[in-house]
C-alpha cells in the first residue's frame, strides 16, 4: 500500500503509528512537496477509506489485493511472485463418480428453478440421467433445484422448504447424481448442509456477510452468485468472507448484472468478460447461469454458447422436459430450456472441447 500525504511532521507521525499498529512497517520517502509512505507487510488490516480520512492524506492505493486466500498471485517462499495453481472442486455422487469443477473441468448443472413437486422433480431428474448416460456426461452432471426461493414479490411461490430437500434427497438416491440447492438464511445453513452436496448463494445475498461466513464454516462446496450490481473486486472481496472461515471450495457464478437493458430483449446483461478476469485474478472456477441472465428460453442457447467460447468452467441451467406444459411451472417458467435443446448445447460444448482444448482449459 502507498500513502501520499502533505509534508507535515504531525500528519506523518499519525500515519506511521497507524501502519505500525496494523503490524506493518512504514517506509518514508521525503519528497519536495509531498511525503510518500510505502507500507510493507500484510495490509489486510488497513482500510483505505479510514486512511483517507486522516488530515493531510492526499492519495491511498493498494499494490497487492485484499483477497489473499483466493488470489492467483501470492508471495513465494523466496519472496518472489508465486502463481498459485487453479483450484479443482470435487463433488462426489452416490453413483461413485466424482464431479470435478475448474482448471479444465467443465460441469453441467441443470434442473428446475424450484422443486415444485416430488413427481415432477423425479421425472426431470430421470430424464436428465438418461440424457447424461446417452451423451456420456453423467459423471459431469449435477442436479439443481430450489427449496427456498428468493422471490421479488412475497406473494409468489417461495418453495416447498425442507419438504423439497427431502424430494431432492430421493432424486439423488434414484439417479446417483449429486445436487445443489440455495440457502437463504444463517439459520438454515447447517441443516441444509447435512443433505445437499453443494450450497448455492443467490444474487440477492451476495453481501449478506453473516450468511457468507456461515457457509464458510461448512465443508460443502459453494456456488456463489454475483450481485446484480456488484463490481468484480467487491464480489471477490466478499468471497473472501467464505474462504476466511475455512471453506475454500468456492465456485463463482455470473448470472447477469443490471445495465442498460430493460427486459425488452433479455432480463439482465451478461458480463462474459468476468470469466478471463476471474481466471487471471483468482484460483477459483467460474460458471455461467444463462437462465437468470437471459430470462427467456430463446436467449439461453446464445448465452450458453457464449460461456463455452469464453472458456467458462461450467453452466447452471434451468431445464424442463419436452412433454410438459410451460404454464404449469410456478417459478421462472419463461426461461426454462427444453431438454432436447439442452442436449444440443451439451453436444456443442463437447464438440468445442475437442476442437479447442486450449480455450476450455
Ligand atoms: C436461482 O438460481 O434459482 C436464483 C434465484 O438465481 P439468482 O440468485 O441468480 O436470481
Ligand atoms: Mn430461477
Amino acid at each position: 500500500m502507498i500513502i501520499e500525504l502533505e509534508k507535515n511532521e504531525k500528519h506523518l507521525k499519525d500515519i506511521e503509528q497507524l501502519v505500525r499498529r496494523a503490524g506493518c512497517r512504514p517506509e518514508v520517502i521525503h519528497g519536495e512537496i509531498y511525503n510518500v509512505v510505502a507500507v510493507d507487510g500484510n495490509t489486510a488490516g488497513l482500510d483505505e477509506e479510514h486512511i483517507r480520512s486522516f488530515p493531510g492524506v492526499v492519495k491511498v492505493w493498494r499494490v497487492s489485493s485484499r483477497y489473499k486466500t483466493i488470489n492467483r498471485i501470492a508471495k513465494g517462499p523466496d519472496g518472489l511472485v508465486l502463481e498459485k495453481p487453479r483450484k479443482i472442486i470435487k463433488v462426489k455422487g452416490p453413483d461413485g463418480h466424482t464431479r470435478k469443477i475448474g482448471d479444465g473441468n467443465y460441469i453441467f448443472i441443470a434442473g428446475p428453478c424450484a422443486v415444485e413437486s416430488k413427481e415432477y422433480l423425479a421425472k426431470l431428474c430421470d430424464d436428465l440421467k438418461r440424457m447424461g448416460d446417452k451423451l456420456g456426461i453423467t459423471d459431469r452432471l449435477i442436479i439443481r433445484g430450489g427449496a427456498f426461493k428468493p422471490r421479488t414479490r412475497p406473494t409468489d411461490f417461495r418453495g416447498l422448504g425442507m419438504k423439497a430437500i427431502d424430494f431432492l434427497d430421493k432424486a439423488r438416491e434414484r439417479t446417483g447424481i449429486p445436487y445443489i440447492t440455495e440457502v437463504m438464511g444463517v439459520d438454515m445453513v447447517e441443516e441444509v448442509s447435512k443433505h445437499a452436496d453443494m450450497l448455492q448463494l443467490g444474487t440477492r445475498n451476495y453481501q449478506n456477510f453473516n450468511l457468507l461466513e456461515e457457509v464458510g464454516k461448512q465443508k460443502k462446496p459453494v456456488l456463489y452468485k454475483r450481485g446484480v450490481a456488484a463490481p468484480l473486486e467487491e464480489w471477490l472481496d466478499a468471497a473472501e468472507y467464505i474462504a476466511n472461515q475455512g471453506n475454500k471450495k468456492i465456485i463463482l457464478c455470473e448470472r447477469g448484472v443490471k445495465s442498460t437493458t430493460h427486459g425488452d430483449y433479455n432480463r439482465s446483461h451478461i458480463d462474459f468478460d468476468v470469466i478471463p478476469a476471474i481466471k487471471e485474478r483468482t484460483i477459483l472456477p467460474v460458471v455461467i447461469d444463462p437462465s437468470h441472465s437471459s430470462g427467456i428460453e430463446k436467449m439461453v442457447p446464445y448465452q450458453f454458447r457464449g460461456a463455452t467460447a469464453y472458456g467458462a468452467n461450467g453452466t447452471i441451467t434451468e431445464v424442463m422436459p419436452d412433454d410438459y406444459e410451460r404454464r404449469q411451472l410456478r417459478c421462472d417458467a419463461a426461461q426454462a430450456l427444453r431438454l432436447s435443446k439442452y442436449e444440443e448445447l451439451i453436444r456443442f460444448q463437447l464438440r468445442f472441447e475437442e476442437t479447442f482444448p486450449e480455450v476450455s482449459a
